[in-house]
């Protein structure tokens, strides 16, 4: 899952908002930022494998140290409790946690049965959404248009980089999503983790420089 994710990190800051968005696209994608870099480090491994499903060329085949059920509640405890401690609020640190947690039920959703349950367990979760790229496509989207819609309805621009800047985040988050759906497949492991690592720094930083320009309504 992808922009699926991101849906549920607005929907996060409309809930609440003392949160910047761009911390909110941390928590949701905590675990996908840190899948790439243990790609490189070899410590997690992925196979490029046409055809495995139909919407995803991609064979999960190693990752429990990221998303695996258990290693996802400590990545998600691990953000909460930074956050408690630097700012203090246990009702944002929770949240935080749950954001970090919903990656992993999202990915259950549409991964085949390769989701762990926790390093070393043979046990394997997947509901395989993924074998159909229209139920793909409308569930991540309805996910995704929701919480724009909650983000947008709860927040005004300030100024112009606001309005405009939210809808460069958000046509960016598409054409991502539709570019790694229907773009030529991903020339190796390398190109994954790179644009992964790259596309998520962006993201993450529009996230806090949209925040910055846009106020919550009263
Ligand atoms: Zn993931």
């Amino acid at each position: 899952m992808f922009i699926g994710h991101f849906g549920v990190a607005f929907a996060a800051k409309r809930a609440v908002p003392a949160v910047s968005l761009g911390t909110w696209f941390v928590a949701c994608e905590l675990i996908d930022l840190v899948w790439p870099l243990f790609l490189l480090l070899g410590i997690e491994h992925v196979a490029i494998a046409p055809g495995i499903t139909a919407f995803s060329p991609l064979d999960f085949t190693h990752y429990p140290w990221t998303h695996s059920l258990v290693m996802c509640a400590v990545w998600a405890l691990g953000m909460a409790l930074i956050y408690q401690y630097r700012r203090g609020t246990r009702f944002a640190a929770t949240v935080i946690g749950a954001v970090v947690l919903s990656h992993w039920f999202l990915d259950a959703l549409v991964h085949r049965p390769d989701l762990p349950l926790a390093p070393g367990s043979d046990v394997k979760i997947g509901f395989g959404l993924w074998n159909s790229i229209a139920g793909t496509l409308i569930v991540e989207a309805l996910l995704f248009a929701a919480g724009v819609a909650l983000y947008v309805g709860g927040t005004r621009a300030n100024d112009g980089s606001g309005r405009y800047g939210l809808w460069a985040l958000v046509g960016l988050l598409v054409v991502a999503y539709v570019s790694a759906a229907a773009g030529p497949l991903p020339p190796s492991v390398g190109t994954i983790a790179w644009v992964g690592l790259a596309g998520g720094l962006v993201t993450t930083a529009m996230g806090y420089w949209v925040d910055r320009h846009r106020l919550m309504r009263s």
